[in-house]
């Protein structure tokens, strides 16, 4: 029985040795025969001392391996594993795996070593080759990894560079750390709804980074699972589209205002209306114009104009604060407004807000006729969804109202159903 033992023993990759002190030092007491396969020495070369463990292992792990090993005798556990370690054979490089277990006497003294050695060669190539891959990912792929409660686990330096955060900063806190103050709730509801069902959500967002500099994303959030599919994270993946953004904001952009240009009007007309007959809600566009721009213009200067233009648009800005209201600079001193979910009354008030909000901005315009400051006039059309329009229809309907509030003296908003 024993025999057989002893040749299974010799016959597997492992080699197996047993230690036994000898004046204070260890000394090797039994090697199994497989040991030539390890150095190309045999058992007997090694018994009778011609050739030792460590003259095999490689220079640079040396030093380790024999702080290691005088730490052995002060592990008080009954196992001690090495770090992985290389030994040299023929200028080969071997990577061992070394584990020693210690047997005391019935003293406690320790009294014997035996051990295990493993060629693990192969594995600590893949995992060498796995350690770079995840390091080229770290250093370039934005990542970051939460728990279920949406707490950070774990972020690429990558992204800590893109975000100015340290890891240790991240960890432990939520997503709301880069939350930009502009996006809505039933933003990241919606995006919650579908990851708690195990989806994958995709999506652009803007974030703020530590020093609260913008920055946008393309964000693919993957859930994690357990064995039992159970979701025990999310992980997301991202691309920092910043400067597409920009690209693409600076077309769509009226270079004076900052508000949206006429090209951009006409791309939200088209989703804003779709969505409003979606959801089944009125779609109302309002169209706005400077009252006596050319006596201004003429009177203040085309530099004083272009800054009465620049006050405008901010104050429009600051009156308009709901996230389905756009605004856009349709060309020279007219404006558009689009909304939706918004009934009659809700029209007026609003009209009278931004006649308001402009005549209180006390831009001096002494050519005008009918105010000391600066007016507006607004035509309004609200369209039921329901109904069976066109854009263009649309449009001509609140430019004739605008027409009919120049016509009714100016300064006032006519409103159409
Ligand atoms: P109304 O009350 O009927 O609207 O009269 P108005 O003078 O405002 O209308 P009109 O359409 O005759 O003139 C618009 C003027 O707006 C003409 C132009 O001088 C001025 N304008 C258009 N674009 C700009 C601009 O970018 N900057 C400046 N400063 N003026 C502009
Ligand atoms: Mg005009
Ligand atoms: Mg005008």
């Amino acid at each position: 029985m024993q025999d057989k033992l002893l040749h299974y023993l010799n016959e597997s990759p492992t080699v197996f040795f047993i230690l036994k002190k000898e004046n204070k030092s260890w000394e090797l007491e039994y090697v199994t025969s497989n040991v030539i396969n390890l150095y190309g020495y045999s058992a007997k070369d090694f018994l009778s001392k011609k050739v030792k463990h460590e003259d095999f292992i490689f220079q640079e792990d040396l030093h380790t391996f024999r702080t290691e090993s005088r730490q052995v005798s002060k592990v008080i556990k009954d196992e001690y594993i090495y770090k992985p370690y290389r030994i040299v054979k023929n200028n080969q490089i071997i990577w061992v795996n070394h584990i020693l277990k210690i047997i005391h006497d019935e003293n406690g003294r320790i009294s014997h070593y035996y051990g295990y050695l493993n060629d693990i060669t192969e594995s600590q190539k893949i995992k060498k080759e796995l350690e770079e891959h995840l390091n080229i990912i770290n250093n370039n792929v934005l990542i970051s990894i939460t728990n279920k409660d949406g707490f950070i686990i774990d972020v690429s330096d990558a992204y800590c560079k893109l975000t100015q955060y340290s890891k240790k900063e991240l960890i432990g806190k939520k997503h709301n750390i880069f939350r930009h103050s502009s996006i809505e709730n039933s933003f990241f509801k919606e995006l919650w709804e579908i990851i708690l069902k195990g989806n994958i959500w995709k999506g652009e967002h803007l974030n703020i980074k530590k020093d609260g500099t913008e920055f946008w994303v393309e964000n693919s959030i993957t859930p994690n699972f357990d064995e039992y599919k159970n979701i025990i994270g999310f992980t997301s993946v991202y691309n920092d589209i910043t400067d597409k953004k920009k690209i693409s904001e600076i077309s769509i952009t009226d270079f004076l205002t900052e508000l949206y240009n006429r090209r951009h009007f006409n791309t939200i007309f088209d989703l804003e209306f779709k969505r409003a007959k979606r959801d089944n809600k009125n779609f109302v566009l309002l169209i706005l114009d400077i009252d006596f721009f050319k006596q201004y213009n003429d009177t203040y200067g085309h530099d004083g104009g272009d800054c009465v233009l620049k006050q405008i648009s901010d104050v429009l800005k600051s009156t308009l604060k709901r996230s389905n209201d756009y605004i856009f600079r349709l060309g020279g001193e007219e404006f558009g407004i689009i909304t939706s979910n918004i009934q009659y009354i809700g029209v007026v008030k609003l009209c009278n807000k931004l006649l308001d909000a402009v005549v209180n901005l006390k831009i001096k315009h002494r050519s005008s006729s009918i105010n000391d400051f600066v007016t507006i006039s607004i035509g309004a059309k609200i369209v039921k969804t329901s109904n069976d329009i066109n854009d263009k229809t649309i449009f001509k309907s609140a430019d004739n109202a605008l027409y009919e509030a120049k016509e009714q003296g100016r300064n006032r908003a006519v409103i159409k159903e």
